[in-house]
């Protein structure tokens, strides 16, 4: 038996039906209860995307889990496929499932970003640090220690706030001081002196600056 749907008139034979309406008219009124436009929180100097899991590094997956995270829309899947950077307008393709059958169409969204700051940003622009470095030695030395030391901090993720030339070498200013002693746990023939600072109180726990002197 051919049906009509109730809404445009398009018939069974032209359109397919999900229960009463046909798929179009379903579309129409999914779209309907969407917002045109949302709000992704984004680091302003890393580009990072904050998301499920936190801040995180942008790549259409996490575009997606954000972007999810704004529509609370428990029986749809929101994909997201790419964003017009200048227009601010996102291309997404939405899977939404019925009682009677499933849809899946494409859908622009304006977005908004955030102007912030992630936590590493942040704590990179504050000058951060937990572990100093007071490297010595003749500039051969520091400059073949480097050439091991600083990928391994990049690997970790940590980062040198401040350098100070020293005269006789340098000391780093590091934000990672597990990263720091890891990389002596690694290279055990290197033995630096190692004293600690307290700086402060964070939930009861007191903190302490690692300070490694290391002659090369
Ligand atoms: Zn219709
Ligand atoms: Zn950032």
């Amino acid at each position: 038996m051919i049906k009509y749907c109730p809404t445009c008139n398009r018939s069974s034979d032209e359109a397919r039906f999900i229960g009463e309406f046909c798929e179009f008219c379903i579309i129409d009124k999914i779209k309907a209860t969407l917002p045109k436009v949302i709000k992704i929180r984004r680091c302003k100097v890393c580009g990072s995307i904050r998301d499920s899991k936190g801040f995180t590094e942008y790549s259409d997956e996490a575009m997606s889990d954000a972007i999810s995270q704004q529509f609370h829309m428990p029986n749809s899947k929101i994909r997201f496929k790419g964003l017009d950077e200048s227009k601010k307008i996102a291309e997404l393709h939405i899977s939404y499932e019925l009682s009677e059958g499933g849809v899946g169409f494409n859908y622009p969204i304006s977005i908004k970003f955030t102007k912030e700051m992630c936590p590493s940003c942040y704590r990179r622009s504050a000058g951060y640090y937990e572990a100093i470095l007071q490297l010595r030695g003749s500039d051969r030395n520091v400059a073949k220690f480097l050439d091991s030391f600083n990928p391994f901090l990049i690997r970790g993720n940590a980062f040198v706030s401040k350098t100070e030339e020293m005269g006789n070498g340098i000391d780093m200013y590091i934000s990672d001081k597990k990263l720091v002693s890891g990389y002596f746990a690694l290279h055990k023939i290197l033995k630096p002196k190692v004293s600690y600072k307290l700086y402060g109180v964070k939930k009861g726990k007191k903190l302490y600056r690692h300070i490694y002197s290391l002659t090369v």
